[in-house]
């Protein structure tokens, strides 16, 4: 178990585009374990590589109770659906939330820790997180997406941060 530290804005990592796994090595699956530790100590539902300073097409989510711990390779949405709309935080943006528009339900197909192609249908939670992740590995953050911006309240809980 290791943490690693978390990089936050404005690092220009986290703007720049990851590059896809090639080849699944032991490094590449102990990142994905520590990635799966940071988020937990940090209280998120999702981290993405860059978040750790490493430019590749990894993530890590765990939103919701049905899939539990997600470790994905290459990820990639192959299918959309309806619309939701709501609050979104990011563990490489603290105190700041934002209000954005994401599809309800998404499917997303990628390899496992072990390089299996596995294929994903989330929705709500899981669906936002899964394209916040995604987002996060083509340079892209919530806050270049939200429609509005805010400080967050520190006494109030933060829930979803990814
Ligand atoms: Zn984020």
């Amino acid at each position: 178990m290791a943490i690693r530290l978390i990089v936050k804005e404005p690092d220009e990592v986290l703007h720049k585009i990851a590059k896809a796994v090639a080849k699944i090595t032991p490094n590449v699956q102990k990142l994905l374990d520590d990635m799966a530790d940071t988020m937990y100590d940090a209280e998120g539902v999702g981290l993405a590589a860059p978040q750790v300073g490493i430019l590749k097409r990894l993530i890590v989510v765990d939103a919701d109770e049905e899939h539990g711990l997600i470790k994905m390779i290459n990820p990639e949405i192959i299918q959309s659906e309806g619309e939701q709309f709501g609050p979104e935080g990011c563990l490489s943006i603290p105190g700041i939330n934002g209000d954005v528009r994401r599809a309800e339900t998404v499917t997303v197909r990628g390899l496992d820790r072990e390089g299996n192609e596995i294929t994903i249908t989330g929705s709500g939670l899981l669906a936002r997180a899964f394209q916040h992740e995604i987002d996060h590995l083509n340079g892209v953050l919530f806050t270049d997406i939200a429609e509005k911006v805010y400080e967050i309240n520190a006494e109030r809980s933060q829930t979803g941060s990814e």
